[in-house]
C-alpha cells in the first residue's frame, strides 16, 4: 500500500479550477517531486493535502486513512507536515521559539529530543537559536521553516519550493539536507520550479500542467525526456 495516495483530486478557487482531477502516490521512503510552471497547481495540491483547502472532489489517503475533511492540526498529528512556499517563519520570534511552534502537537519531552535532531541537521540554526527569525538570511529562514516542519516528527514531509530565491550554493546545501533527511527515514514530497535539481534527487516525478498530470516517470527518465527538457530544463 502506498503511504500517500491521491485520487481524482479536484480543487477550485471560486470559478477558477486550479487542480483538475489528479492522481498520484508516494511509497514509504521515496522522494517524489511535482514539477510544473507557475500556476500549474503545485502549491494548491500541497495545501489541499495539508488540509488548508477543501477539495471539490477526490480522495487523499495517508497510510490507508482518508484525510479529506480532517483538520490541519490533526493531519500534522498523523505524521504529515508542510513546509510552505515563502517560508512563512514567525519573523518576530526567535529561532528556538519558531521551532517550538512546530512541535505544538507533541509533548515537551518529545520536543526536547527532536530539537537536538533538528540542530544536528541544521547546525546554523543552533548557532542562531536566540536570533529573531526576521533577521535571518533567506537560506537560514528556509532552514528554519524546514526545521519547524520537522519538529512534528513527520513520516511524510511536504516541501513547497525550498530553493526559491536562494543563491546556487545554498540551493545545493538545501538539496543535500533534503537527501540526508530522506536517508534518515523521512518520505518527501517535493514541489520545485528547479526541475533539474528536483529530478536528480527524486525517485519519481509527476509533471503538472494547468491542473493536470501530463507525465510521470522516474527522476532519471524525466531528466532525459524531450518534452520535459524543452519545457523545464532549458532545452
Ligand atoms: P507557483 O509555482 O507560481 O506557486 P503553482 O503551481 O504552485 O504555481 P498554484 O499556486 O497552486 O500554482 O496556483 C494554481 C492556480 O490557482 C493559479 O491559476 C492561481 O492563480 C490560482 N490560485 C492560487 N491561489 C488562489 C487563490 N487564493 N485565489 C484564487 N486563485 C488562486
Amino acid at each position: 500500500m502506498a503511504m500517500l495516495s491521491v485520487s481524482d483530486l479536484a480543487v477550485s478557487y471560486g470559478a477558477i479550477k486550479a487542480v483538475k482531477g489528479i492522481s498520484f502516490d508516494i511509497d514509504e521512503g521515496e522522494i517524489v517531486t511535482l514539477i510544473g510552471a507557475n500556476g500549474a497547481g503545485k502549491s494548491t495540491t500541497l495545501n489541499t493535502i495539508a488540509g488548508l483547502i477543501k477539495p471539490d472532489s477526490g480522495s487523499i489517503k495517508f497510510s490507508g486513512e482518508e484525510l479529506v475533511g480532517i483538520k490541519p492540526h490533526k493531519i500534522v498529528a498523523r505524521g504529515l507536515a508542510l513546509c510552505p512556499e515563502g517560508r512563512r517563519v514567525f519573523t518576530h520570534m526567535t529561532v528556538s521559539e519558531n521551532l517550538d511552534m512546530g512541535g505544538y502537537t507533541r509533548t515537551d519531552a518529545e520536543n526536547k529530543e527532536t530539537l537536538e535532531l533538528v540542530y544536528e541537521h541544521f547546525p546554523r540554526l543552533k548557532e542562531r537559536m536566540n536570533q529573531v527569525a526576521g533577521t535571518l538570511s533567506g537560506g537560514e529562514q528556509q532552514m528554519l521553516a524546514m526545521g519547524r516542519a520537522l519538529m512534528s516528527r513527520p513520516k511524510l514531509l511536504m516541501l513547497d519550493e525550498p530553493s526559491m530565491g536562494l543563491a546556487p550554493i545554498l540551493v545545493d546545501e538545501i538539496f543535500e539536507i533534503i537527501q540526508a533527511l530522506n536517508k534518515n527515514g523521512t518520505t518527501i514530497l517535493l514541489v520545485e520550479q528547479n526541475a533539474n535539481m528536483a529530478l536528480k534527487v527524486a525517485a519519481r516525478g509527476y509533471v503538472l500542467e494547468t491542473g493536470k498530470i501530463v507525465k510521470t516517470g522516474t527522476g532519471a527518465e524525466l531528466l532525459v525526456d524531450d518534452d520535459v527538457r524543452k519545457a523545464y530544463l532549458g532545452g
